[in-house]
């Protein structure tokens, strides 16, 4: 069986990357640190601790497991806290990916899937972003992955790097199966702040601004269901299996949904009521960011089936409930 190895393994979406990868035939490899993932999301494959930043843990792994490709998913991704601490990003996500890509050229591995943002476009209103956008990140999170971008692009240039580079949209849901789910600590995502409000986890969910250029005042954002948007990470591995070469895809479906929209959306789903409070736009936040995502259509052949909000949120709240929305190790 071809070994994938998983940096982040343990997060919300390398987790389930490691489902679709073993349900493909694949063994996923997770390499994690668990500062921010959770050793009980870790069930498809083997497990390694370790540190990006650790270069002979990360020798040692991949002379043990001979990987044929690196998802590389481990980073800090709070934009809020890379704009206190800058450093931290950098380091840990930038010279962390240093220090993985020469383990994996080392090794002789080339092939190389690693999650970007669609914050590397910054705030372009009204625009539907494909990936001939100009990129402009507003904050020290985008920054870093867009300098990873470039650090894939030169060592494609001069060490034969294979990479398939995916910019993410919003990523919500969960595995359907509710085996794993979204639990970050701390939490800031939409999703799972607002099952937690619905559950009485939290007293309310804010809405972080009512008086944007929108239809109704909040901001839009373009999701994308987890399984699809993990379904698309195997056919990049394929891609490069293929020898097609180095490319950047979105992950999005074009569709914009308001915050709004996804609060009336859950409470239809869960059949509760949604306390919220309106509140002031947080820093940093776009109006609006939807995808032009014809490219993982056209050349990958992707397809997102469970990419509704009705089926995201069904989804998230399913495992919310199985497990009250949390691991414990
Ligand atoms: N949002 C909100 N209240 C919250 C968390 C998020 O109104 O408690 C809004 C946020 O302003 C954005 C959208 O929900 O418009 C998605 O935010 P999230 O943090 O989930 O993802 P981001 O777009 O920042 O990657």
């Amino acid at each position: 069986m071809t070994t994938i190895l998983v940096t982040g393994g343990a997060g919300y979406i390398g987790s389930h990357a490691c489902k679709v990868l073993a349900a493909a035939g694949y063994t996923p490899v997770t390499y994690d640190n668990l500062d921010t993932g959770w050793r009980d999301s870790v069930k498809f494959g083997p497990f390694e601790q370790g540190d990006l930043l650790d270069r002979d843990r990360l020798d040692q792994v991949f002379a043990a497991y001979r990987p044929a490709a690196v998802m590389h998913f481990a980073a800090l991704s709070q934009v809020g806290e890379s704009m206190t601490e800058p450093g931290k990003y950098w380091r840990n996500n930038v010279c962390g990916s240093l220090s993985l890509f020469e383990a994996a050229i080392h090794a002789g591995c080339l092939d190389v899937v690693f999650s970007s943002t669609c914050a590397t476009y910054g705030e372009q209103d009204g625009v539907v972003l494909d990936e001939d956008s100009a990129q402009q990140p507003l904050n020290s999170y985008a920054a870093s992955k867009r300098a990873i971008e470039d650090m894939l692009d030169n060592f494609g240039a001069s060490h034969g790097l294979r990479s398939v580079i995916f910019r993410y949209f919003n990523v919500a849901g969960a595995d359907p199966e509710g085996e794993i789910g979204e639990f970050h600590q701390p939490e800031t995502h939409l999703v799972p702040l607002m099952l937690d409000a619905i559950d009485g986890k939290r007293d309310a969910l804010t809405i972080f601004g009512t008086d944007y250029d929108t239809p109704d005042g909040t901001c839009i954002r373009d999701y994308v269901h987890v399984m699809d948007l993990v379904d698309a990470h195997v056919l990049g591995v394929k891609w490069l299996e293929d020898g097609r070469g180095s490319r950047v895809f979105n992950l999005g479906t074009g569709t914009g949904f308001s915050v709004r929209e996804v609060v009336d959306k859950s409470g239809s789903v869960t059949n509760r009521e949604v306390p919220i409070l309106e509140g002031a736009r947080r820093p940093g936040d776009a109006t609006a960011l939807v995808s032009g995502s014809q490219r993982a259509m056209t050349e990958l052949g992707w397809r997102p089936t469970r990419s509704t909000l009705e089926t995201m949120i069904a989804d998230a709240w399913r495992w919310h409930q199985n497990t009250s929305g949390h691991y414990s190790a």
